[in-house]
C-alpha cells in the first residue's frame, strides 16, 4: 500500500459521499461503501501520517446545501455503524457484556429508509426543525414540519426534542412517481422536506417515525419509545433481546416483514436498552458504540455494457438504457437497465464496454449503480448523451429545474406511440399492444388518439395486413367500439396530462363530473382539491386549454366516447351513509384520503371508539390496542383496510 493508493481511495469515497448525501445518488453499493471506509480506517492505523482531515472515516456525510439556512444541533446527530453478519453482531454484542456484565438487553428497531431530522416542541407546537445536516449542525425545515399530519398529532403537554426519521411511504411514492423519475422514496423524501413552498410540500405526506427522546430522565431506551408513543408520535415495532441468537431472530423477522411494511426499510437497528452504560460505552468520531445497524444483504452483480440505447417516453423526456450481458438478479436475468438521466450518466461516467454494478433498486427496475474502474479496458470513449432525438431527430431540449432532456416535438413518432399505447392500455382496449400500434403508426392509420376511432373506416386495408386477418382486426374494432362506455375518470386517466392519473382523476371528477366542466375549471379551483397544488394545477389547467386537447376532447364525444364519471353514483351507495368510521394505524394510503372518501360516500369519521361508532377500520385486527380492546367491549366491527376499500369501491 502506497501514499497514492490511499489518498485516490480517500477521493472516491469523498465523490461517493457527496453524491449519495448531496445528490441523492449512489455510485457504489452501501456494502461496498462500507468496505472501502474500513480499509481507509485500517490504513489510516497503519500509517497515521496520511491521514487526510477530510477523510469520511472522520464525519458522517453530509446533506447540507449553501444556499440554505442552518442551525446548530444541542447533541450532535450520529451515524450508525453497520454490520453484515451473525460474526459482527456477535463481536458487537460481547464488547456490550465486557462492560455491562452478561446478557444485556437490547432494543432492535426497524432502519427506516428515509432522512433523520430532529424537532423541537413547546406545549406540543413545533418551533424548531433540523436535518442531520453534517450531524452538527443541520439544514432549517421547521416550517414545513409544521405543517405535517404526523406532527399535528402530538400532545400539547409534550415540550422537548424528538428525533426520528422523515420517510415517504410506499403508496405515496407510487403515487407521486407515476412517472418513474424518482429512483426512490428515500430520494423524494428527501427533495420533499427541503421544498421551499410550503403549499407544494402540503401535496405531499410525509410521515415521522420517532426514535429518541433529548434530556429524557428514563433510563431505558424502550421507556423512551413507549413515551414517545404516549406523546401521540408515530413509533414502529421494537424486539427485545437478551443474546446473539435473539439478536439474529429479530434480525430475521424484520427482514421478513419488510415487503409488508408500509415504508421502506433498509435494515435493524440494535441499541442497548439500559442507558447508564452509553456514556461509559461512548462513540467513535462518527458512532455511538452502544448502537450498530445491521444492513441486509443487497444483491449486487457486475456485467457489461453492450451498449446505450435513447429511449423517448410519452414526454418526450429521453432515458438513457443500458443493453447488459444477462446477468442472473434477484432470481430473473437481467439485460436492460435504466441509467436515469444526463446527469446521472455523465456522474457515472459509463461507457460502453464497461463493467458495472447491477442492482434492483425496490426489487422493480434494475438499475446501475456504478463503474468497476478497475476492470475498465482501454480505449474506451466517454457516453455521449444526444444533442437530437434519436427518432425525429429535433434539437433536444431541457426544461427549466428539470436534470432531464426532452424531444419538443409533438409529432415524434415515438412519443406519439407511446401516448397512443398509454390510451388503450389505460382503458384496457384488448389486442392493441404496442407492436400493433407500431405498425399501424408507420402505415399512416394512427396518427393520434381520435385515428383509433376512424379505423373501422380502414377496415378492408387492415384484414389484408400481415399477420392479422378478418377475425383479429373484427375483434380489435369491437373493443374499440366496448371501450367508448369506460368511465370519464379512465377516459381523462388515459389523456395522459401531466400528474393525473386514475386516482387523481377520481378526485378531480368528484368535483367535476363531465370532463367538460372540467374544461372550465381555474387553476385556483384545482388548486382548492386535496392533493393538488399550485403547480399541478396550473399544469392541468394549460393541457386543457390547449387547443389541441379541445379539439380531441369535441371529437372524443362525437364518436360518441363517454365523457362521465362513475364517481358520483359511489356517493350515493347506501352502505356507508350514516355510518360512523374511526381508523387508526398505518394504511396503505394516507388517512386523509380515506376520511375523504368515507365523507363523500355519506358516512363520518370519528377520532376514537365510542358507542355511537359503526365501525373500526384497522390493519391490525386482533392487536390489543385501546381502541381494538374498547371496539370489541362495545361489539363494534372491527374491519381491515381491504373490507374498506370494498365499501369504497375502489378495488
Ligand atoms: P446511515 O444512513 O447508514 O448513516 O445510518 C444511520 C442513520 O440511520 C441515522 O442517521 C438515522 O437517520 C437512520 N435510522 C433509521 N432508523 C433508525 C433507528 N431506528 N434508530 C436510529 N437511527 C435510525
Ligand atoms: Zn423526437
Amino acid at each position: 500500500m502506497d501514499k497514492k493508493t490511499y489518498n485516490e481511495l480517500i477521493d472516491n469515497l469523498i465523490r461517493y459521499s457527496e453524491a449519495y448525501y448531496k445528490n441523492n445518488v449512489s455510485l457504489v453499493s452501501d456494502e461496498q461503501f462500507d468496505m472501502m471506509l474500513k480499509e481507509a480506517e485500517k490504513i489510516e492505523k497503519e500509517h497515521p501520517e496520511w491521514l487526510r482531515s477530510d477523510s469520511p472515516t472522520l464525519t458522517p456525510g453530509s446533506d447540507l446545501s449553501v444556499s440554505s439556512s442552518s442551525n446548530s444541533h444541542g447533541r450532535p446527530m450520529l451515524s450508525l455503524e453497520n454490520t453484515y453478519n451473525r460474526e459482527d453482531v456477535s463481536k458487537w454484542y460481547s464488547s456490550l457484556e465486557e462492560i455491562v456484565g452478561p446478557n444485556p438487553e437490547v432494543v432492535v428497531e426497524y432502519k427506516y429508509d428515509g432522512n433523520s431530522a430532529a424537532i423541537r416542541f413547546e406545549h406540543g407546537k413545533v418551533t424548531k426543525s433540523l436535518t442531520r445536516g453534517n450531524g452538527l449542525i443541520g439544514e432549517d425545515i421547521t416550517s414545513n414540519v409544521q405543517t405535517m399530519s404526523d406532527i399535528k398529532l402530538v400532545k400539547s403537554i409534550f415540550t422537548g426534542e424528538a428525533r426520528g426519521e422523515l420517510i415517504m411511504s410506499k403508496a405515496e411514492f407510487n403515487r407521486i412517481n407515476v412517472d418513474g423519475a424518482y429512483a426512490n422514496a428515500r430520494n423524494l423524501a428527501a427533495g420533499t422536506i427541503k421544498l421551499k413552498d410550503p403549499k407544494e410540500f402540503m401535496t405531499r405526506e410525509l410521515w415521522f417515525y420517532a426514535y429518541w427522546l433529548e434530556n429524557s430522565k428514563n433510563r431505558k431506551h424502550s421507556d423512551d419509545l413507549d413515551q414517545l408513543k404516549a406523546l401521540g408520535f408515530r413509533v414502529g415495532k421494537y424486539y427485545l433481546c437478551h443474546s446473539v441468537d435473539e439478536l439474529m431472530n429479530a434480525i430475521e423477522s424484520i427482514e421478513k416483514e419488510k415487503k409488508d411494511l408500509p415504508v421502506e426499510i433498509d435494515g435493524a437497528v440494535m441499541k442497548l436498552n439500559n442507558k447508564d452504560y452509553w456514556d461509559e460505552l461512548g462513540n467513535t468520531a462518527k458512532f455511538p458504540r452502544w448502537a450498530k445497524a445491521y444492513k441486509y444483504h443487497q444483491q449486487v452483480e457486475e456485467t457489461e455494457v453492450l451498449s446505450i440505447d435513447y429511449q423517448v417516453g410519452r414526454s418526450g423526456k429521453v432515458t438513457p438504457v443500458a443493453n447488459l450481458k444477462p446477468v442472473l438478479l434477484d432470481g430473473s436475468t437481467v439485460t436492460r437497465a435504466t441509467l436515469n438521466n444526463a446527469d446521472f450518466l455523465k456522474q457515472i461516467d459509463v461507457r460502453v464496454g464497461d463493467t458495472v454494478y447491477v442492482q434492483k433498486a425496490a426489487a422493480i427496475i434494475p438499475q446501475i449503480i456504478g463503474v468497476n474502474l478497475n476492470r475498465r479496458k482501454e480505449d474506451l470513449k466517454p457516453a455521449l448523451f444526444p444533442h437530437d432525438c434519436p427518432e425525429c431527430k429535433t434539437t433536444l431540449i431541457k426544461l427549466d429545474g428539470k436534470v432531464d432532456m426532452f424531444c419538443p416535438n409533438p409529432s415524434c413518432p415515438s412519443r406519439v406511440i407511446e401516448k397512443l399505447s398509454y390510451y388503450t392500455h389505460t382503458l384496457e382496449i384488448d389486442g392493441f399492444g404496442e407492436e400493433i400500434i407500431e405498425r399501424f403508426h408507420f402505415l399512416h392509420y394512427l396518427n393520434s388518439i381520435i385515428d383509433i376511432y376512424h379505423l373501422k373506416d380502414h377496415r378492408e386495408d387492415l384484414i389484408n395486413l400481415d399477420r392479422l386477418g378478418e377475425k383479429s382486426i373484427d375483434k380489435l374494432l369491437a373493443n374499440i367500439e366496448k371501450s367508448k362506455s369506460k368511465p370519464g375518470e379512465v377516459l381523462l386517466a388515459a389523456l395522459g396530462i401531466k400528474g393525473i392519473g386514475l386516482k387523481m382523476a377520481k378526485i378531480i371528477m368528484r368535483k367535476y363530473p363531465r370532463i367538460e366542466d372540467l374544461m372550465e375549471a381555474k387553476a385556483s379551483d384545482l388548486s382548492a382539491l386535496d392533493g393538488i397544488g399550485d403547480i399541478k394545477a396550473l399544469d392541468v389547467v394549460n393541457e386543457l386549454e390547449s387547443e389541441e386537447t379541445k379539439a380531441l376532447i369535441a371529437a372524443l364525444k362525437k364518436e360518441g366516447v363517454n365523457t362521465t364519471s362513475t364517481v358520483q353514483v359511489i356517493a350515493s351507495d347506501t352502505e356507508l351513509s350514516g355510518k360512523s368510521f374511526c381508523i387508526t394505524g398505518a394504511l396503505t394510503m394516507p388517512r386523509k384520503e380515506y376520511e375523504e372518501l368515507i365523507e363523500k360516500a355519506g358516512g363520518k369519521n370519528v377520532s376514537s371508539v365510542t358507542s355511537k361508532t359503526d365501525y373500526l377500520v384497522t390493519n391490525d385486527t386482533t392487536s390489543g390496542s385501546s381502541k381494538n380492546k374498547k371496539a370489541r367491549e362495545l361489539g363494534k366491527t372491527i374491519i381491515d383496510e381491504k373490507e374498506l376499500r370494498r365499501m369504497l369501491n375502489l378495488d
